[in-house]
C-alpha cells in the first residue's frame, strides 16, 4: 500500500483525556477513516466495526490476512449486548470480574456484525478496554470500534505511538499517543460459546485467574503442543499465522536454567565468532556473559510482558543480528509471554534430556 498521509501524533493526558481531540478522533472514525489508539493491553488500529468498508481498509494497511477475525472494542455494555444473540452465565461473571480489561470473549454473533469483521465466523470477539482514551474514543464515536494491534502483520505489537508511526507512518491520518501501555501483551481471547470454555490465546488475564471465577477452562491443544497447530485453524485462525517478529532473527532456550545457560554462552560465541551482532534477553541477573550484551528482561511477569514487544523493537534498532532468549516459567502471565516468544522465535532449543521433554509444553 502506498504512502498517502501525513500522520500526525497527538498526545493526550491518559487520565483525563482532552475532549476537543477525542471529539476529533471520533469525527475520523464515524466517517470511515482508521485511527491508532492506546488501550491497556498494546496499540489499537481503530475503524467502526459495523461498517464493511472501513474495516476493509484495517486490513489493507496491516496486510492482515481476510481470514483473521478482528477484536471489536466496547464502551459498555448496550454495545456488547448489540454484538452478540447472548451472553451466558459463565460470560457474565468474567466480565463482572474483568471488564473493563484485558479479556476477549468470543460469543455468538448477533446479525449487524459484517462478516469481514469476524473474518466470516459465526462468532465475535468482543472486549471492554481499561484505558481512559480508548473508552471515550468507542463513547465518543458511538459505534462499537474494530482493532487489531496497529503493527505490520507479523511484527511486534506496539506499545508505544512511536511504534504505530514506525510501521504505519503515511498510511493513516492520526495517532492518539497515550504514552507506554500498562500491561504490553494482548488480551486473553476466551471461547464462551462451549461448556467448559476454551482459551485461544494466552493474555494478560492468566488461566489461574479465569479459573478462579468460573472453575475449569481449557486451553486450546494447539498452544500446548506443537500437534495442535492445525486444529485451531477454525476457532481462531489468526494464531497459525508467524507473529511478533523483529528483523532480527530470534532464538529461544528453554529447559533447566543450568544447561540454558550454558547453551546461551556457547551460542552467543559462536554466533559472535561468525561476525554476528548478538543481544541476549534474559530474566536472570546470574548469566555470565559481558552486561553490554544482556538486555534484563525484568523481574516480575508484569514488567517482562510489559517491555516484551518494546525490547524486539529496540534490538533492531540497535542492528542486532541474533537474539538469544532465555525462556521463563510457564505459570500465570508466563504462559502468555512463552507464547509470544515462541511464535516470534525461528528457532527453538529445548535443552532437557529428549525422553522429558514432551511431557511439558513444547
Ligand atoms: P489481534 O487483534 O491481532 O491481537 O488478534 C485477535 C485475535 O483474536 C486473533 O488471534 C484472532 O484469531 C482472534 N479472534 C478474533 N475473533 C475471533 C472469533 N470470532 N473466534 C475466534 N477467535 C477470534
Ligand atoms: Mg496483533
Amino acid at each position: 500500500m502506498s504512502k498517502k498521509f501525513r500522520t500526525k501524533i497527538i498526545k493526550l493526558d491518559k487520565r483525563q483525556p482532552q475532549e476537543n481531540i477525542i471529539r476529533n478522533a471520533s469525527k475520523l472514525i464515524r466517517s470511515g477513516e482508521i485511527v491508532a489508539f492506546p488501550t491497556e493491553t498494546v496499540y489499537g488500529l481503530g475503524a467502526n466495526a459495523l461498517n464493511p468498508t472501513s474495516v476493509s481498509k484495517i486490513f489493507e494497511i496491516k496486510g492482515r490476512p481476510a481470514d483473521n477475525p478482528l477484536i471489536i472494542h466496547v464502551a459498555d455494555m448496550a454495545m456488547l449486548e448489540s454484538l452478540v444473540i447472548k451472553i451466558p452465565p459463565k460470560a457474565q461473571r468474567i466480565i463482572k470480574k474483568f471488564w473493563p480489561g484485558p479479556i476477549t470473549l468470543v460469543l455468538k454473533k448477533s446479525k449487524i456484525v459484517p462478516e469481514i469483521t469476524t473474518g466470516g465466523l459465526n462468532t465475535v470477539a468482543v472486549r471492554m478496554p481499561k484505558n481512559k482514551i480508548a473508552r471515550e474514543l468507542i463513547k465518543k464515536s458511538g459505534t462499537p470500534i474494530a482493532a487489531p494491534s496497529a503493527n505490520i502483520s507479523g511484527r511486534p505489537s506496539p506499545t508505544t505511538a512511536i511504534h504505530v508511526r514506525d510501521d504505519l507512518a503515511g498510511k493513516i491520518r492520526l495517532i492518539l499517543d497515550g504514552g507506554s501501555t500498562r500491561i504490553g501483551i494482548e488480551s486473553t481471547v476466551i471461547d464462551m460459546t462451549r461448556n467448559i470454555p476454551v482459551i485461544l490465546r494466552p493474555g494478560g488475564i492468566s488461566k489461574e485467574k479465569i479459573e478462579n471465577e468460573i472453575g475449569k477452562v481449557c486451553i486450546h491443544d494447539s498452544l500446548l503442543g506443537n500437534n495442535g497447530r492445525k486444529l485451531i485453524i477454525h476457532r481462531s485462525p489468526g494464531m497459525k499465522y508467524q507473529h511478533y517478529s523483529p528483523k532480527a532473527k530470534v532464538m529461544l532456550i528453554e529447559g533447566p536454567e543450568n544447561l540454558v545457560k550454558t547453551k546461551i554462552i556457547q551460542l552467543s560465541e559462536k554466533l559472535e565468532a561468525e561476525g554476528k551482532n548478538v543481544r541476549i534477553m534474559t530474566a536472570s541477573k546470574s548469566l555470565n556473559v559481558n552486561p553490554k550484551k544482556i538486555q534484563y528482561m525484568g523481574s516480575t511477569f508484569e514488567t517482562i510482558a510489559r517491555n516484551l514487544f518494546a525490547n524486539l523493537r529496540q534490538a533492531d534498532k540497535d542492528n542486532i543480528d541474533v537474539i538469544i532468549v532465555q525462556g521463563i516459567q510457564y505459570r500465570n502471565t508466563g504462559f502468555a509471554i512463552m507464547n509470544r516468544l515462541k511464535k516470534a522465535a525461528s528457532t527453538k532449543i529445548d535443552t532437557r534430556p529428549k525422553k522429558n521433554q514432551a511431557l511439558t509444553h513444547s
